[in-house]
């Protein structure tokens, strides 16, 4: 709806200046919004001036061997997890930090204080350490809250590696993990999700050290790369589905199973793995051993049922590669208004991102219909069993396409939540555009324009409230009812101002593709995000940064005065702008003629440089009928009412 392309005209010639260094009554500096040194670090040989990772650039890897098996009666993971680490920075490390998630479970953590409930600890729940070894030596180690810090026997060295052994089990909640895991019951039988279900290297990077914050259950996760193996000992007669590729299908699939997904390989329509009628026919006693592998990836999750549907589609990606969409979901989900076109959006929105920002790298995308809402995971994500249509739709495009931010660009969601949530949100606002000629566009939904109207007017009452914190500001900070107004949808409107109306597509679309294929697989910071889009683009958008993402600046402009020059108007007209408020942008004026023509002009930010007040002389020939800022109605202007200027009004 608000993708129009239209001819600016940007009519520099004929725009003549004339400040007004007298302070409108209104609250605008032009000082601070155009203040020099807006980037918080500076450039270094790991970090470059232009947002590219520097000559020196490093960053340490983490790949994970897992062996766990799950007891279905007594829901306990038991897990040992080989860990070799590599230190690639130049520092030499004493100790090691973990993140033990699944601790937020666990009734003496910090969330609770955080939310006034001082509850005993309840140790049934949580990680449960049986062994923390490293060449066979066991290790010393502490565990705070979600956290566990392990002493080395020896330093590690820059440039060395380290093997870790942790012998583990937690006990599966039917909602755990911060919300991210559990369980529920269907027709056809339990569906288990598992996730955070081993512990994992917190990252250590050349802006902080040890990343140590809390898992407290808004902020998500900063995880390094490597390869993860896993292999899972569940009862037989369960389907299992995981991130990365299955290593043994020829040991746990059926040979019809196997026949049928060779089919949806080569398939654009979804192919049907396993029906209904068919749940019972893998049913049989013991155990099974399922065997995963992905690289290149901070993390893997899985899910597992006897109830699971299951089909698939191909994915055809640029360049002539392809990949595999699936879905997995109870019969209480399937048909065609719900999860019986899963498959279809998955394949839809993976092909759709992979086209216009970066090719989606891993052979798998999975969907999972379960108990959890909706949360991503590496070529894996979990979502509402009871989402139908387009809230389906928009919920799975959101999650997998969280595969580009933070999967591929391997952001710090728990200090820069905006980096994840609203770069997906922003992807996700053309996707809808595009799937199936905009069947269910435009978005709008929890993460977008809730109330269905114009993201920028629906925007408003949060720019207006005074207790609204800025976008740059940690998850586990921003009050959770602010929490999706600000880190998905006005991130993402931010993104989408960016894009039509500051820079266009073209530029934007260069810029924003080579943060992406920069920091593709690394860990930029909101600076290498800002000094890339500076860069490519070849903006200074300082003002724009600050003014949207680092503060919770306000927007008004309007319309001071119109008048004829002389009072003739055949000799053009002089217009007065005023900026009112703390936020810049740039200004769209539409002018209407007596004779019904219009012009359109663009005005450059710069106006706003030197004052409030801006005087253009316009190359009008005839009385005006009317004068409008924002015609198009993209802007969140606090004050809309004086925007417009009409004739009538003025006599
Ligand atoms: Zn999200």
């Amino acid at each position: 709806m608000y993708i129009r392309k239209r001819l600016l005209l940007i009519c520099c010639l004929w725009l003549t200046s004339c400040f007004s260094f007298l302070a409108s009554a209104q609250q605008y500096d032009p000082y601070r919004a155009f203040a020099p040194g807006f980037y918080r670090h500076s450039a270094s040989v790991y970090r470059s001036a232009d947002g590219s990772p520097g000559p020196q650039y490093w960053q340490n890897r983490a790949d994970y061997v897992v062996r766990a098996q799950f007891d279905t009666s007594t829901l306990r993971l038991a897990g040992e997890v080989d860990i070799h680490y590599v230190n690639h920075s130049p520092d030499t490390l004493r100790f090691v930090w973990l993140e033990l998630d699944q601790n937020i479970d666990r009734g003496d953590m910090l969330q609770q204080w955080e939310q006034g409930h001082a509850v005993p600890a309840d140790t049934s729940k949580g990680f449960i350490l049986y062994a923390v070894r490293s060449s066979g030596r066991d290790l010393t180690y502490q565990v705070h809250g979600s956290r566990m810090q392990v002493w080395l026997p020896r330093p590690l060295l820059p440039h060395q590696d380290l093997h870790l052994f942790i012998r583990y089990a937690y006990h599966l909640q039917p909602r755990g993990g911060g919300g991210r895991s559990g369980y529920i019951d269907t027709r056809h039988g339990r569906i288990y999700e598992f996730s955070y279900w081993y512990p994992r290297m917190c990252v250590y990077d050349d802006l902080h050290g040890w990343n140590t914050l809390p898992f407290l259950g808004e902020g998500e996760f900063y995880m390094d790369y490597g390869d993860i193996d896993y292999t899972l000992t569940v009862p037989a007669g369960l389907l299992v589905v995981g991130s990365g590729m299955l290593q043994n299908a020829d040991e746990v699939l059926t040979p019809l199973e196997r026949q049928r997904l060779e089919k949806a390989r080569r398939s654009d329509a979804t192919v049907l793995i396993r029906s209904t009628d068919e749940l019972a026919t893998r049913l049989h006693s013991g155990k099974q051993v399922w065997h995963f592998q992905m690289h290149q990836t901070r993390d893997v999750a899985w899910a597992m049922s006897a109830a699971f549907i299951w089909d698939a589609a191909r994915i055809q990606l640029p360049d002539g590669k392809q990949a595999l969409a699936m879905s997995v979901y109870p019969e209480e989900s399937a048909g065609d208004s719900a999860w019986g076109r899963a498959t279809e959006y998955l394949k839809g929105a993976v092909e759709i991102f992979s086209r216009q920002w970066f090719p989606y790298p891993y052979p798998v995308a999975i969907n999972v219909a379960g108990p959890v809402g909706g949360m991503e995971y590496p070529g894996i994500t979990f979502d509402s069993w009871r989402e139908k249509g387009k809230d389906l739709w928009a919920l799975l495009a959101h999650e997998i396409g969280h595969n580009w931010f933070p999967m591929i660009v391997g952001s710090d969601e728990r200090r820069n939540g905006w980096m994840d949530e609203g770069f997906n949100t922003f992807i996700d606002v053309y996707a809808s555009e595009i799937f199936h000629h905009g069947e269910y566009a435009p978005k709008r939904d929890g993460e977008y324009a809730p109330h269905g109207g114009n993201p920028a007017d629906e925007l408003i009452p949060y720019m207006t409230n005074n207790l609204v914190p800025p976008i740059m500001t940690r998850a586990d900070v921003i009050p959770p009812q602010y929490l999706h107004p600000l880190e998905y949808f006005k991130t993402a409107y931010g993104l989408v101002l960016l894009r039509e109306l500051i820079l266009g597509h073209q530029r934007f679309d260069s810029a924003f593709r080579t943060y992406i294929r920069r920091w593709a697989y690394r860990h930029p910071s909101p600076d290498d995000f800002f000094r890339t889009m500076d860069n490519v683009s070849g903006e200074d958008l300082s003002w724009f940064w600050r003014g949207w993402f680092q503060h919770h600046w306000q927007l008004d402009q309007a319309i001071q005065q119109v008048r004829y020059i002389h009072d003739d108007p055949a000799q053009g007209t002089l217009l007065t702008l005023e900026n009112r408020r703390q936020m810049v942008m740039p200004v769209v004026l539409k002018i209407t003629q007596a004779n019904g023509d219009t012009l359109r002009y663009h005005l450059p930010v710069e106006i706003w440089q030197q004052g409030a007040r801006y005087e253009v002389k316009l190359p009008t020939h005839m009385p005006l009928k009317q004068v409008e800022i924002d015609p198009d109605h993209l802007l969140p202007d606090v004050d809309r009412k004086n925007n417009v200027w009409t004739s009538d009004a003025k006599t």
